[in-house]
């Protein structure tokens, strides 16, 4: 019989966004047991004892949206011509390490080069591989307008982690070959990048008929539907069509935003990005053309974004770990903060969102994200107060002990990596022009991020 461990002295976090308060935990056959007093009370006298004191104990953190596949890639190009089946998957297996390092027990991938993410979900959950629980897209399905990578993408196939589907025939195909293939999810790219009209934002590329399509056939399959939408538009005819869930769901209108509160769409806003590229877009050279742009997209979502959050709209935290703006490992908890800053919700709330309300995007509603009795023991151990400050998760020296089903993960670090021949997008550097090469003007040409994801 597994012994019982008592996590005692923490200052426990359960993620349902109630005050925090100073206990045990009773940890048995991988589930919470009991809490408090009664964790003492029931625990078997020869249990396992761990002492958290002047520490916080938690649910582990619930990314809602990370690409694994990508490897902090700095562009699509990199991503679409770069990478090989095989080795990308690999790759993700090292940085799988990194998420449990930084605290994360869980991910939603949502789409993934040679939709290779499926095989690493699978190879977790066999043991193969030690990362987080994770739930997974196959390819993100586009229409021949393209998605956020205008035209990189090819105007029918495969394109990266793109799939072109051009009739109703082919997307009831595509959807039920990606549920044999065994996606957890269906992922679609509801708005994309017209590159004549890319000053206007991103736009609805799918008519409402071919979203319903997509959502009555995965729904028939059990499967689930999530989508990137930019735009009122899209977030309202996602929402109504019958969408599970909605990535970013910025630029609402009135419109949108009832759609979501009617049917309350769980939203992961995945604004980590936009504020990293606000507070270091400087320091990475960036123009401050583009760096308002991005903040643009955080400020002029504040008020939907309340009011969704108001009238009971789900908030889930996703990274959109994957890109070199968000590195695996590193910012993972900065939703949080994001909502903490901008749309005012308290810590704990936000906390709420990291963990109880993101167990959503790894279809484990209810079943982690909490400590309470009867939910998985997915618990991190993290020096300092985090509702106090949220920033210590990302630390990977403060996180401590990181639990999945109650089994303790291997925090050391993985070794460092050395070059992949081939891997990156090579680059000469600048432009030697003769009035650089002379020195008569070394002005710097700001540097350009294109659209990502
Ligand atoms: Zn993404």
């Amino acid at each position: 019989m597994t012994k019982d461990l008592v996590i005692e002295n923490g200052y426990v976090i359960d993620g349902t966004g109630a005050e925090p308060w100073i206990g045990s935990v009773l940890v048995r056959h991988g589930k919470v047991a009991a809490v408090k007093a009664e964790a003492d009370a029931q625990a078997a006298p020869d249990a396992r004892r761990v002492d958290a004191s002047g520490q916080t104990v938690m649910p582990g953190l619930i990314d809602a949206h990370c690409h694994l596949a990508f490897d902090d890639a700095a562009s699509n190009n990199e991503i679409f011509h770069q990478r090989r089946n095989a080795l990308s998957a690999l790759v993700a297996s090292y940085n799988a390490r990194k998420l449990l390092r930084a605290g994360v027990t869980g991910f939603n991938d949502p789409d993934s080069t040679f939709e290779n993410m499926i095989d690493l979900r699978d190879a977790i959950e066999a043991n193969i591989v030690e990362g987080p629980r994770m739930s997974c897209g196959a390819y993100a399905l586009i229409t021949g307008v393209g998605g956020t990578a205008g035209r990189l993408i090819g105007d029918e196939g495969i394109t990266g982690y793109y799939k072109v589907v051009s009739t109703k025939d082919e997307i009831v195909t595509e959807v039920r070959r990606q549920v044999k293939m065994g996606a957890d999810w269906i992922k679609v790219h509801v708005t994309g990048i017209v590159p004549r009209q890319a000053h206007r934002g991103e736009l609805c590329v799918w008519t409402l008929d071919e979203l319903k399509l997509i959502c009555d056939t995965a729904h028939e399959l059990h499967t689930p539907v999530m989508g990137h939408c930019r735009g009122g538009e899209a977030t309202r005819r996602a929402a109504v069509a019958g969408f599970d869930m909605i990535f970013h769901a910025t630029a609402m209108n009135d419109e949108a935003l009832q759609a979501l509160a009617d049917r309350k769409v769980p939203v992961a806003p995945a604004l980590t990005l936009q504020a990293n590229m606000v507070d270091f877009g400087e320091a990475l050279g960036t123009s401050e053309a583009l760096i308002s742009m991005f903040e643009r997209e955080i400020t002029d979502s504040i008020d939907t974004m309340k009011a969704a959050y108001k009238a009971g709209v789900p908030l889930l935290c996703g990274s959109e770990s994957g890109f070199s703006l968000v590195p695996y490992g590193h910012w993972h908890y900065r939703e949080m903060e994001v909502f903490v800053k901008y749309f005012d919700l308290t810590p704990l709330q936000a906390i709420r969102c990291a963990t109880a309300e993101s167990a959503f995007s790894i279809r484990k509603m209810g079943e982690v994200g909490e400590i309470t009795p009867g939910y998985e023991a997915d618990i991190i151990c993290v020096k300092g107060k985090v509702d106090k400050d949220i920033s210590l998760l990302g630390n990977p020296d403060n996180i401590t002990r990181v639990m999945i089903e109650g089994v303790e993960k291997d925090l050391t670090p993985p070794p460092p990596r050395k070059r992949i021949p081939g891997w990156r997008l090579s680059a000469m550097g600048k432009t030697l022009t003769r009035e650089f090469a002379l020195g008569t003007d070394r002005t710097e040409e700001p540097f350009h991020v294109e659209e990502l994801h």
